[in-house]
């Protein structure tokens, strides 16, 4: 397998989301061997769980959908998904890189028709609705999953449920006897796409995320807007299924502070002004929304849809860093204390629902990168000091799709320029 897909010449780049994807493509489309390596059953990354994209509005699957199709296009480029690196030894130009790749239980010969799902009982909290919902334990990751190929969840695996998912496939696709596997892959540069991850809001204990069920984050309401989410795209409230008309959507949460995250995460303003408009289709004048905000950071061609938002009288500004939250035990509002610092006055403010715009922080902070792989202060991946390794999209820096993007091709080009050398130059001297 090593020698069928990978050489010293190959670009190995770790993360399916869309800067792995953008990554991937571009080095794949200049001609070079690359291997695309993806934690999860699917490629997307946290893109796909997104309801829409701002500033425009539109379905993140667009662009996912044009970048599968390059990516089916492309000989040059090998997915392997459920694959994680465990270990890299080497330097720039001649990698020898040891992936873990899970078992899926589930072959090629997957047609996508869900009969083992229908077959089986149990169920499994939802990945890619935040575990807000359940999913059968045989299950496609999303619609626009690639590979379009279902998984069965190992808990199931030896057990009555098992068999009747395998029992009910007539393409003899699920095969239980899958075992972890581990392989050696040989790269000339590795390029780290591995994304961000929602800061735990938990640890913000004055807000009561998972004390009050009504304070949910802003990934969640992604997903409770979505008409694939687990409330079919209706903003209900987790307490009791109650629309939620009258919104709060706290900025910085768990970001620009020391006792948290201390960098700004960059995009979760324009994700909170983007949210208010999901209000504003759902319910047109009877929503609400109130945006708590340090300072509103939309920068470039952010600043007109800032405008637009301004414009909409269902959404209210109020610049104050709210201090803390407390529940109405018998209606389950939440009433947020703080002080409005343009008036000085204090207020308590009731809200159906409160949306912590939650920080980004790298997805890297929870696994372990190679040794001369250098972070920044937040864990950020800047690379290697040699140039054969380095961070891309939300691995580098806390970006929105567009600037991960072009982080991805950055790192698209270096990576190549690597594997050049090392084929001619540094090959040629050695
Ligand atoms: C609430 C919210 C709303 C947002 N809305 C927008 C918006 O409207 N418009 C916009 O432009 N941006 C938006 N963003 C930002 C957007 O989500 C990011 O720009 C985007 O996800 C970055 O893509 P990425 O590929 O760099 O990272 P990710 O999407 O995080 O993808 C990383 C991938 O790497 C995989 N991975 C992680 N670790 C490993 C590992 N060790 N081995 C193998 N694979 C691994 C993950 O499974 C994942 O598939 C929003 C962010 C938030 C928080
Ligand atoms: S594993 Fe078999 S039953 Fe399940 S979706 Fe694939 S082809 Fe259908
Ligand atoms: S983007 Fe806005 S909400 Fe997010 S950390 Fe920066 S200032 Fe705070």
């Amino acid at each position: 397998m090593t020698a069928a897909i990978a050489t010293g010449e190959t670009i190995l780049v770790v993360g399916g989301g869309i800067s792995g994807m953008t990554a991937a493509l571009e080095a794949a489309e200049c001609g070079r061997q690359v291997v695309l390596l993806e934690r999860s059953p699917t490629l997307g990354g946290r893109t796909a769980m997104l309801y829409r994209y701002f500033p425009k509005l539109c379905h993140p699957t667009c662009g996912l959908e044009i970048n599968l199709r390059r990516l089916k296009a492309n000989r040059n480029l090998h997915v392997l998904t459920m694959a994680e690196v465990v270990g890299v030894a080497g330097r720039r130009g001649d990698y020898e890189v040891t992936v873990k790749i899970r078992p899926r239980y589930v072959n090629e010969r997957c047609t996508g028709c869900g009969d083992c799902a229908r077959a089986v009982t149990a169920t499994v909290p939802n990945p890619h609705n935040y575990a807000l919902d359940r999913i059968k334990a045989a299950y496609l990751p999303h619609a626009m999953a690639y590979p379009q190929r279902y998984v069965v969840d190992p808990s199931i695996v030896g057990t009555e449920d098992g068999e009747k998912a395998k029992a009910a496939c007539k393409y003899g696709a699920i095969d239980l006897s899958m075992r972890e596997e581990t392989i050696e892959l040989a790269a000339g540069a590795i390029v780290w796409a591995t994304g961000w991850k929602p800061y735990d809001a938990a640890k913000i204990q004055p807000y009561g995320y998972g004390r009050f069920p009504n304070v949910v984050t802003s990934v969640e309401f992604e997903r409770l807007a979505d008409p694939h989410g687990p409330t079919g795209g209706r903003l209900l409230r987790p307490s009791d299924g109650k629309e939620a008309k009258n919104v709060a959507f706290i900025q910085c949460a768990g970001s620009r502070d020391e006792n948290h995250l201390r960098h700004c995460s960059r995009i979760c303003c324009m994700a909170s002004l983007k949210q208010t408009q999901y209000l504003r289709e759902a319910y047109g004048e009877d929503g609400r929304s109130t945006i708590y905000y340090i300072d509103i950071r939309a920068i470039d061609r952010f600043e007109d849809f800032h405008r637009k938002v301004q414009r909409d009288p269902t959404v209210h500004f109020i610049k104050s860093k709210v201090a803390r939250i407390a529940e109405d035990g018998k209606t389950g509002n939440l009433i947020l204390h703080g002080v409005d610092t343009e008036g000085y006055h204090r207020y308590e403010a009731e809200h159906d629902l409160v949306v912590l715009a939650i920080g980004m922080e790298p997805e890297s902070n929870g696994i372990r990168l190679p040794a001369d792989v250098v972070v920044d202060a937040s864990g950020f991946i800047e690379g290697s000091a040699d140039g054969g390794q380095q961070g891309a999209g939300a691995a580098a820096s806390p970006y929105d799709v567009n600037r991960a993007t072009q982080s991805a091709t950055a790192a698209a080009l270096r990576a190549i320029k690597v594997v050049h050398r090392a084929a001619t130059v540094e090959g040629v001297s050695s």
